[in-house]
């Protein structure tokens, strides 16, 4: 089924229902939002864009973006979003990669863009192009035809185009709404992190349930703008990364605000620290739900429910808390290796969100993907009642004097420390044990003092044996960490 249905019937029994919002402002209801990406696909057709061909989103987050979506969709088309911050040539390098036919760009973002049509969206040519609609039928969709082609982000190399397909897409949605948080009409959907990565895919709830959808003025993350549009708007769900979470916290505390008007954070993408999630709940209150999943499988792997994230009175919660929870209900996570619950391995994943294969590279599809099980690249390990704890990606892993080092373990204990604002931990070469454990730390607090905490909590060998002090960590476009960056610096 081509999922832009749910956006056509949405809008056939919710016509006047509010649905796309800039900032405070409404720009359409359901009735002109399908009428629009309706148009989109017109002129998408009149350019002779085929079923299957690929066009590109190169926007940053707008209404425009979903309305551009769906008419993708409506074509029969496949979108490739780009995120907006990428360099003119990673974005050249996907194009061709993908074979793009047409380019949606944002104002501004069009330079980047060589070779391909470009379409400026929103504005006067936004509009010419969208002049010959609408279509009176969209076309058909199967379950594994191309919806969304997904570059990684290439943290570890070239970016590979993840085949997301309408199937992978309905999988995802629906075992939302069973595990991580039942969607109504009464609520809005905040897009504050990229929409061309995970966030963006949040919209196929929303749309399906006719609720509100707001793409901040800023086009991205400033946590004044995030609360006050919660207050305005009411029942706002977001997608945020553990950083964000950790920066929405701090800045309503520093204001004095409550966080009224949030009703769903859901954070993922990345290691959420205990300290920061429990700061988080104390402020807010119980809003939380942690999600695990991949460009791979996206956004559905597995599930921290609101009331585990929000729980401190049931023995364990700490190790509970430093889980990314258990399976979603459309598949099945096993650990590589394991005999007992405990052991470590790597994570595999299996079911009906998870792809199949990467686009034009059978090699990396047939290293990712075996036996029908997708290799997820994290090592982790599940408990006896499911829960699964990550341990760090096989690469970031630390080996000294023969033992395991998990940076995130000795990274959730220096966080404890209140004068610690960030911190990551990796190796460095070391001729006698091969590796040492090194941190690098945003904050004041005394070596001393993160010393003596590391020796209360954890082995010996696991505690930093230097501490560089730095002004911000290295992170990519989402927000992720680069090690390989910190690692690039201690090799110089
Ligand atoms: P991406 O494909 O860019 O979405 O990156 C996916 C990777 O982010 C995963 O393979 C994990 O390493 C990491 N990740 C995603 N969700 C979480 C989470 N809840 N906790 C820790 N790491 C996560």
């Amino acid at each position: 089924m081509n999922l832009a249905q749910w956006l056509v019937r949405r809008a056939a029994v919710s016509p006047t229902a509010p649905a796309l919002f800039s900032g405070i402002t409404q720009v359409s209801d359901y009735a002109r939002f399908a009428a629009r990406a309706r148009s989109v696909a017109a002129g998408l057709q009149a350019r002779g864009v085929q079923p299957g061909q690929r066009v590109a989103l190169l926007m940053r987050n707008d209404p425009a973006y979903l309305v551009a979506l769906y008419g993708i969709w409506m074509a029969g088309a496949a979108a490739v979003p780009i995120n907006a911050k990428l360099h003119a040539r990673e974005v050249a390098h996907i194009l061709q990669d993908a074979g793009v036919a047409l380019v949606f760009a944002s104002p501004g973002l069009d330079q980047h863009v060589a070779g391909v049509p470009v379409v400026i969206t929103p504005g006067a040519d936004f509009e010419r192009f969208c002049a010959t609609g609408p279509i009176e039928q969209i076309a058909a969709r199967a379950a594994d035809d191309l919806a969304w082609l997904f570059y990684t982000s290439g943290t570890t190399g070239t970016p590979k185009g993840v085949m997301i397909t309408h199937g992978m897409l309905m999988a995802m949605a629906l075992s939302y709404g069973v595990d991580v948080d039942p969607v109504s009409g009464e609520d809005a959907a905040l897009y504050a992190a990229p929409m061309s990565h995970g966030a963006g895919l949040y919209n196929l709830m929303h749309v399906h349930a006719g609720a509100r959808h707001v793409c901040p003025q800023s086009g991205g993350f400033d946590p004044a703008e995030v609360l006050m549009l919660a207050a305005h708007h009411g029942r706002v769900h977001m997608f945020a990364a553990p950083t964000m979470v950790k920066r929405l916290t701090d800045h309503a505390r520093a204001a004095g605000a409550t966080g009224e008007g949030l009703r769903t954070v859901v954070y993922g993408g990345g290691p959420m620290y205990v300290a920061d999630i429990c700061d988080a709940v104390d402020h807010f209150g119980p809003v939380f739900v942690q999600i695990y999943g991949q460009g791979e499988c996206p956004m559905a792997i597995s599930v921290l429910s609101r009331a585990e994230v929000a729980d401190r009175s049931r023995p364990g919660w700490q190790a509970r808390l430093g889980s990314v929870g258990r399976a979603q209900a459309a598949v099945e996570v096993r650990i590589e290796g394991a005999a007992a619950p405990g052991d470590v391995g790597e994570i595999m994943v299996r079911g009906a969100p998870v792809m199949p294969g990467y686009w034009n590279n059978p090699e990396a599809t047939a290293q990712t993907l075996q036996d029908g099980w997708l290799r997820t690249g994290d090592m982790g390990f599940l408990d006896a009642a499911g829960y699964l704890t990550l341990q760090d990606r096989s690469k970031d892993l630390i080996i000294t004097g023969g033992s395991n080092v998990y940076p995130r373990e000795v990274e959730e204990v220096l966080l404890q420390h209140a004068d610690v604002a960030e911190v990551s931990v990796v190796g460095r070469p070391h001729a006698e044990w091969g590796e040492e454990v090194v941190a690098f730390v945003v904050g004041e607090a005394a070596e001393v003092e993160l010393d003596a905490l590391c020796l209360s909590q954890i082995a010996r060998f696991k505690r930093p044996k230097a501490y560089l002090r730095v002004e911000s960590l290295p992170k990519n476009n989402y927000g992720k960490v680069l090690k390989t960056e910190l690692r690039k610096l201690l090799a110089d």
